[in-house]
């Protein structure tokens, strides 16, 4: 067979050319949103790469670091940058200020290109950048705040004009690196993925199948989910090589304009983190909306409560579950239940586990004790996964080597996901938790997420996160923290006989310590940041 390299170039090619005019439609918070073509994208791809190499001196595997919305622009910059060579950088814009910084000059940055609305963010750290030579600003932001700064400042607009709009794409080993994403930094300094052009081929082959999202160029995919982190879950490369529609929310992630660019752009599909859907929820319940044309909604990031689940189905939404983390690419499980279960009871029990492996990526358990663990639905252990789109080292920084501390990866090189859960014999994970968020009582595991889960399906209850706590004499127990509804009456004995009824939750996994909280806290990506609550708790601040 003839040998091939799987670039992302290749990938855009296609889109641009036999998906011409499919569209990027970006929300602008007026009137009509942007539209442009896989045919301009690809032309204006081009001339960015010509005006990063030309203009800025971009050369061999720099990076170019992207702080920036989901937005055409964005979707420009994914294609060009790797296409010519380059290392795309997505930066976290929800990560705190000193940890951007450490992140952008432990990657080396060359070029920072900013979406103008978050000068405001950039201006303040460009003295502590150590590598950024240039930034480039797109859409509307105060660029007076650049004044006077060290790095060159550039439009993106005024860069691009112009220039050819092809480009002479470069043919590069398809496993060099295109894109990085760091972590969020839970435990110690955030940590870098390095994907390949390779990588992100495949991983996007496997979005694509029908037994992932299956999406085709009939659909348009509201993509709120991040380009910033991970990828989007691959959607704009996936959708370059099937003709997808993509709508991108720019800044205007609140409840109100998602629900409004639903009514009026009428997309088939959304990918978001369980929060956003929660709020659309509430926006939709306060002020309906024509939302009819979603009828796929792919949820992950972290577990998808059972209530929201039922909530979505109510509406005509179908929620497709999924798992997986920034190591991963991400997709790793895809919740679509077998066959044999369709339209049985069974079905929805399997829409709530995180989901199937598919074929490009390998999986087993490993106990406390470093055994293997059979895949019986019941053997509780850490999951640990290998394959073509799971990272297998961390970057070490320039001219240093990969990174491949041992709590992270095994010594056969799979990825210790720090996820812990069962998988059935026909290949379903369910996670029981994280492994630094279980409870460890009296010897015995309780899982956060099934109590979370259980509280949330209350009607007075908004949100509900649980943390482990010191105990004397389990070691530890678990602390509810609740978020009440506007207006909710319930109080902890009602919740606490809520979750013991019909065996919900066993007896001895009840919590006995609970707090009421105006809001759970969030990390940078939006999920519970259970983090800040035990630290809270340790300072006497929950009690
Ligand atoms: P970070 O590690 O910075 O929080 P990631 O996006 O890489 O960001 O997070 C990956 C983690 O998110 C997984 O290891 C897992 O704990 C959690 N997660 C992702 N999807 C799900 C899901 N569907 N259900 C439960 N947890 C999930």
């Amino acid at each position: 067979m003839q040998d091939v390299p799987l670039l992302i170039s290749r990938i855009l090619s296609h889109g641009s050319a036999l998906h011409g005019t499919s569209q990027v439609i970006t929300w602008t918070g007026e009137s009509e949103p942007q539209r442009r073509s896989f045919a301009e994208i690809g032309a204006r791809a081009a001339q960015l790469a010509h005006a990063l190499r030309d203009d800025l001196g971009v050369e061999g595997d720099d990076r170019v670091a992207t702080l920036m919305w989901n937005n055409a622009e964005h979707v420009e910059a994914y294609f060009a940058i790797p296409s010519m060579g380059a290392v795309l950088h997505t930066l976290n814009l929800r990560l705190p200020p000193e940890q951007l910084a450490w992140i952008v000059n432990h990657a080396a940055d060359r070029v920072v290109i900013a979406n103008g609305s978050l000068l405001p963010l950039l201006a303040p750290l460009l003295p502590h950048l150590t590598s950024v030579e240039h930034v480039v600003v797109s859409g509307p932001g105060d660029r007076s705040l650049l004044a006077g700064v060290t790095p060159r400042v550039h439009e993106y607009e005024e860069l691009v004009a112009g220039k050819p709009t092809t480009y002479d794409w470069p043919e590069l080993d398809e496993r060099s690196a295109a894109a990085m994403c760091y972590t969020s930094g839970t435990t110690g300094d955030p940590k870098g993925v390095v994907y390949s052009h390779r990588s992100i081929y495949l991983h996007s082959m496997q979005v694509n199948m029908a037994q992932s999202m299956g999406l085709t160029d009939q659909d348009t995919s509201l993509v709120v989910v991040p380009q910033f982190h991970v990828n989007a879950w691959g959607l704009p490369h996936a959708t370059f090589m099937t003709g997808v529609n993509m709508l991108m929310p720019d800044r205007f992630l609140q409840p109100g304009p998602l629900a409004a660019m639903i009514e009026k752009e009428q997309p088939t599909h959304a990918a978001a983190v369980p929060t956003i859907w929660q709020g659309l929820l509430a926006e939709l319940g306060e002020r309906p909306r024509d939302v009819g044309s979603l009828t796929q909604v792919t949820i992950g990031g972290s577990a998808c409560p059972p209530s929201l689940m039922e909530a979505f189905d109510k509406l005509g939404m179908r929620v497709c579950h999924a798992w997986g983390m920034t190591e991963t690419s991400p997709l790793g499980t895809v919740a679509r239940p077998p066959a044999h279960v369709v339209g049985t009871e069974q079905e929805f029990e399997y829409r709530l586990t995180q989901g199937r492996f598919p074929a490009g990526v390998e999986a087993r358990l490993t106990g406390p004790g470093g055994e293997r663990l059979p895949w019986d639905g019941e053997s509780a252990g850490e999951l640990e996964v290998r394959g073509p789109w799971i990272a297998g080292a961390y970057y070490g920084g320039e001219g240093a080597q990969p990174l491949r501390p041992a709590d992270k990866f095994s010594e056969d090189g799979w990825l210790k996901t720090g996820d812990v859960g069962t998988i059935t014999p026909d290949g379903f994970l369910t996670l029981t938790d994280r492994a630094k968020d279980v409870i460890k009582s009296g010897g015995e595991w309780i899982s956060s997420v099934e109590l979370e889960n259980a509280l949330m399906a209350h009607p007075d209850v908004a949100e509900a996160a649980v943390v482990a706590v010191p105990d004397d004499k389990w070691g530890e127990r678990p602390l509810a923290t609740v978020v009440l509804k506007d207006g909710a009456t319930a109080d902890f004995a009602v919740l606490r006989s809520f979750l013991a009824d019909e065996g919900r939750i066993a007896k001895w996994q009840l919590p006995e310590r609970w707090t009421i909280i105006e809001s759970v806290p969030k990390t940078s990506v939006g999920k519970f940041d259970k983090k800040v609550l035990r630290r809270r708790y340790a300072e006497g601040d929950l009690d």
